[in-house]
């Protein structure tokens, strides 16, 4: 029997706003322990949370670019469960009203586009961290850093729509992509700002009716959510091939063992008892507010794909790979910008110097001074990249550096002429040998002005002279 996935994820992405959600304290990474918290963050009796506007702004402008429609009124709710990173023994989320429902995003699979439905996309906290200490005199102890408590999270959950683990990644990276382009969170994975747990079930092919679903947790890269998934679906697959059936159930990601192992069964999940947060007001949005923030939203990546093919004829794979982040799209533009000629060149510079744009060390005039001197011959393939080389070591201009190094070639016309006439009469025999029919002694001439020259002739340029005048 042939089987297919079904594939639904779940993606928390961490706000990248100065303060937390209900209370002022600083979201920076790596304060020290407790360092970032305040009575309302670690759930002081009394106190009253009051709502981030611009964590509402980001979740807002997010469900835009997404197509979802934003809520006019969503409300807060109480998740309850007790655990030692949650002073307030509730995590304050949404439930039932949440603050966007219905969007989609597009990605690009086997040469096509397919569309991915997003369900929901709703704001909540996020809860401390337990850091177990290693063994003391006579117990072992876990300590509790509150700064993550009210961090603010929008939780984004897609529609079942994934049918394999490479449409999983390309829909994790398109929605991670049009985050940071919206600058609402830096999606640093490893930090975790950007975390994702997936659910995939199996169904045979043919089949409408969706399996029984795994939830797979603890994974912290796209690389690690396409190998998970490709491990569970082989292991539900051979179950059901066993005769035997897939539990719903929570499992790990072991990413050193490359093994999904089971957490919790459904019958010990947990029931939550939601209700309406008592000290938060419905979120009330209006039309204004929705259309002062569409206004915001930049160009994201699809379209940037789409507009960097029309407007500079390079082929979608490399639009693909400069519209992955919006630094080196603008990088590309301005290298183009300041040197027309082939943007194909430019944009096979700017993915090869990628690393390089990224960290902000070379300069958009680099990549095009690099690009038109070899597009007019004054320099070699090589030269150019020996020199964006020492620009990146040295600090000092592209050009400054070709002159200082000599590294010019030569493609004056009236100076290959002389070079060329010049072997030509040194090599009379091997002349008459041409003339003859032994047009494999091109190279010959060729190696020999080059020699002449000491590398700086143009090669193309110097076949040429050398075909006018023994032709
Ligand atoms: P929960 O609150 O338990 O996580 P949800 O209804 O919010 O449950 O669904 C979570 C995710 O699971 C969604 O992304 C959804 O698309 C996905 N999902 C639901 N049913 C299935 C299934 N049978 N197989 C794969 N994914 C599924
Ligand atoms: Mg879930
Ligand atoms: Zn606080």
């Amino acid at each position: 029997m042939e089987f297919e996935a079904v594939i639904g994820l779940e993606v928390h992405a961490q706000l990248s706003t100065r303060s937390k959600i209900f209370c002022a304290c600083s979201t920076a990474f790596g304060a020290p322990p407790n360092g970032n918290t305040c009575p309302v963050c670690t759930g002081m009796p009394g106190v009253l949370p009051v709502l981030n506007r611009k964590a509402v702004e980001f979740t807002i402008r997010t469900a835009l670019a997404t197509s979802c429609a934003v809520q006019r009124r969503s409300v807060f709710a109480r998740k309850n469960y007790f655990y030692p990173d949650l002073p307030k023994a509730y995590q304050i989320s949404q439930y039932e009203l949440p603050v966007a429902l219905g969007g989609h995003v597009d990605i690009e699979v086997d040469g096509g586009t397919k569309r991915i439905g997003i369900t929901r996309i709703h704001m909540e906290e996020d809860a401390g961290k337990l850091v177990h200490e290693g063994e003391f005199a006579e117990a072992q102890a876990s300590l509790a850093d509150l700064n993550r408590c009210s961090v603010p999270l929008m939780e984004i959950v897609s529609e079942p729509d994934m049918r394999t683990p490479e449409e999983g990644g390309a829909y994790l990276r398109r929605l991670h992509d049009i985050l940071v382009y919206l600058g609402v969170c830096d999606g640093n994975m490893e930090e975790g700002s950007f975390r994702c747990d997936a659910n995939v079930s199996i169904r045979p092919v043919g089949q409408e009716a969706f399996g029984t679903r795994a939830e797979l947790k603890n994974m912290n890269s796209f690389r690690n959510v396409e190998k998970a998934l490709e491990y569970e679906i082989r292991r539900q697959v051979e179950r059901i091939e066993d005769g035997e059936k897939v539990v719903q159930e929570t499992r790990l990601w072991d990413a050193n063992a490359g093994v999904t192992v089971s957490m919790r069964r459904k019958e010990e999940a947990h029931d939550y008892r939601y209700f309406p947060d008592p000290d938060l007001l419905p979120l009330i949005v209006d039309d204004s507010w929705i259309e002062e923030l569409r206004a915001t939203i930049p160009e994201m990546p699809a379209e940037k794909i789409a507009r960097l093919g029309a407007q500079y004829g390079i082929p979608p794979y490399d639009a693909g790979i400069l519209a992955s982040s919006r630094a080196l799209a603008d990088f590309f533009e301005a290298s183009a910008g300041i040197y027309g000629g082939n943007p194909k060149t430019t944009a096979n510079e700017c993915i090869h110097w990628k690393d390089a744009v990224l960290a902000g060390t070379l300069s958009p005039e680099t990549i095009a001074h690099a690009v038109e001197d070899r597009e007019r011959g004054t320099i070699s393939a090589t030269a150019s990249k020996k020199l964006v080389e020492l620009v990146l070591s040295t600090g000092k201009p592209f050009r400054a550096l070709r002159d200082e190094q000599g590294l010019t070639q030569l493609s004056d016309t009236s100076a290959l002429d002389l070079l060329v006439d010049k072997i030509l009469a040194a090599s009379p025999k091997e002349v008459d040998g041409y003339r003859a029919g032994k047009v494999g002694l091109l190279s010959f001439f060729v190696g020999q002005v080059m020699k002449e020259s000491r590398g700086k002739a143009n090669p193309k340029m110097v076949q040429e002279v050398l075909k006018r005048k023994l032709g």
